[in-house]
């Protein structure tokens, strides 16, 4: 080490290897509208047009001209950013500006309550944690029920009006059954409650579909599809059950497979016998409505009718991940009206912060909420000011205009998928299909396995495919996309709003070169060597 010189390399180094190889190891220097700027040898600076968009969190596009003079006038006047404990009125008013918003799509004036917090993840965590809040509470009144339920049944036991009826020591599991009324009472509470522990005990479920990706902090990353990012860290948390998207049949039969029963007392004619009362299982349905990570993946109609029509059954609440698909990237603000998807809660992060902040948000239906929540749910850094004050602004500019931003998002999400479907008819071996809504579409690339050429298979077999063909993009025609987290041939592109019909020319041109290379199995040009 150069002494003096700082180290380098400590910030994630591994990472930066792997972006490396694949020429994805670039820095910029600036960021404007739908465009990111790095330095040639020369030291001029050289456009990069951006499809990856902040992973979703730039629908504005960078530094956003209003926001930025907004954020600066903010600064410029000593907003008080961090006053943790006192009337937060900025968050009240962002508060009730998504409730307009949610009113509006959904048709109906029931509102919802916001809890904030800084990132994605930490929103979804926050609306599972009130969602488990609420499970409790309903455990609570169960087992209160059954409680009161065992007091009733022993009175009537030791006034000589009831016994236990034979069928009830078998299904309390009592082998022993002692003469003594009062004693066979006593030997089958002590069953029912063996029972009954063993059940309150276990930890609960989660529904999720396969492909999901709701973060990947401690709770958050078990609703997470992908192995690779949940296995290692299964003890930590509460574990999901994941369905296939194309099988809403398979709803109801895993709330079959995992129903589970406490244990109840009931006096019918003189008799003390045992009946079954359902356990909330379940603690949250949490699904997206275009899954983001899960390589572009809408919400099929048949499959949001069984989500809602099975958790009403058994009352389980419904979260909606709005933290990639919503904001108006789809066309409208939530993403799940259109998918015919109502949420008991909401998750809204990324564009929420205009590309400046960072903030989200879970919102919560009032007929499901706890305001004991608020008094153990909380963050330092979650509803300050500037944050708050950044979001209002952006749900103004997407609101202006009666919507014009919303209509934008959707006619270049048209004109976006009429081009990315041009490509693909022409290219049908190297593009297997393009997919999504508005400004968050998907190009999924065949496999290429069994590749002729050995770095194209290679790569294609080490899951890097993907980020090769992003690599390439970015060298040959300065375009900046990546694939999806979890699906990895699938290429994900989320422009800003800012997008020109000029950008869309310059991403046909790439992908065809691309695709051109591709077909030749050129390996040498694809990787630049
Ligand atoms: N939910 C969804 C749907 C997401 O797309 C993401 C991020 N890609 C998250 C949650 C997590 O957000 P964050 O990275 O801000 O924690």
């Amino acid at each position: 080490m150069n002494p003096g010189a700082p180290e380098t390399g400590l910030a994630e180094p591994h990472l930066a290897e792997i972006l490396k190889t694949v020429s994805l190891d670039v820095e910029y220097v600036r960021a404007a509208g739908n465009h990111l700027f790095r330095l040639d040898d020369n030291g001029r600076e050289v456009p990069v047009l951006d499809f990856v968009g902040g992973f979703g969190s730039v629908l504005l596009g960078h530094n956003d001209p209003e926001i930025v003079a907004y954020a600066r006038k903010l600064l410029d006047k000593q907003l008080p950013i961090h006053a943790q404990f006192s009337r937060a009125s900025h968050a009240d008013r962002l508060a009730a500006a998504l409730n307009e918003i949610l009113r509006r799509e959904h048709g109906d004036d029931e509102r919802y309550f916001a809890i904030f917090a800084n990132s994605g993840a930490e929103a979804v965590e926050a609306a599972v944690k009130h969602a488990e809040l609420d499970r409790t509470l309903r455990v609570a009144a169960l087992t209160d029920g059954i409680a009161a339920n065992v007091e009733a049944a022993r009175a009537l036991v030791r006034a000589g009006r009831a016994v236990v009826a034979d069928g009830a020591f078998d299904r309390a599991g009592v082998r022993e059954r002692p003469q003594d009324p009062e004693a066979g009472f006593d030997a089958l509470v002590a069953g029912i409650e063996r029972h009954n522990a063993h059940r309150l005990s276990a930890p609960p479920l989660f529904l999720a579909p396969e492909g999901a990706f709701h973060g990947k902090l401690m709770g958050s990353v078990q609703l997470t599809h992908n192995e690779a990012f949940r296995a290692p860290f299964r003890s930590l948390a509460a574990q999901a059950r994941f369905i296939p998207l194309d099988q809403p049949e398979a709803i109801r039969k895993t709330v079959d497979a995992e129903r589970a029963v406490l244990y109840d007392v009931v006096v019918v004619d003189g008799s003390v016998t045992v009946v079954d009362r359902d356990f909330p299982v379940f603690c949250a349905f949490v699904l997206e409505p275009i899954q983001g990570e899960g390589g572009i993946h809408e919400v099929p109609p048949e499959f949001a009718r069984e989500v809602r029509r099975t958790c009403d059954a058994i009352g389980c609440p419904v979260i909606v991940d709005e933290i990639q698909s919503g904001m108006g990237r789809t066309g409208s603000f939530l993403a799940a009206p259109a998918a015919g998807l109502r949420g008991d809660y909401y998750t809204l992060a990324k564009s929420l912060g205009g590309g400046v902040a960072k903030t989200s948000v879970a919102l919560i239906r009032e007929s499901h909420y706890h305001k004991e929540f608020e008094l153990v749910h909380s963050s330092t850094f979650a509803k300050d000011g500037f944050s708050s004050l950044i979001a209002l602004k952006v749900l103004e500019l997407l609101e202006a205009d009666g919507g014009a931003l919303y209509r934008r998002a959707g006619e270049l999400g048209r004109g976006l998928l009429a081009m990315l479907e041009a490509v693909r008819a022409e290219f049908p071996d190297v593009i297997k299909d393009v997919r999504g809504r508005g400004l968050m579409l998907g190009v999924e690339f065949h496999d290429r396995s069994d590749a002729e050429a050995p770095a194209v298979r290679d790569l294609a077999r080490s899951g890097f495919l993907g980020y090769a063909v992003a690599g390439y993009l970015l060298r040959e025609h300065a375009v900046r996309l990546f694939p999806t987290g979890s699906a990895v041939n699938t290429l994900r592109l989320e422009p800003s709003v800012r997008l020109t019909d000029d950008g869309i020319d310059q991403l046909r041109t790439a992908l065809r070169g691309v695709c051109s290379v591709l077909r030749a199995e050129d390996g040498q040009r694809f990787l630049g060597g």
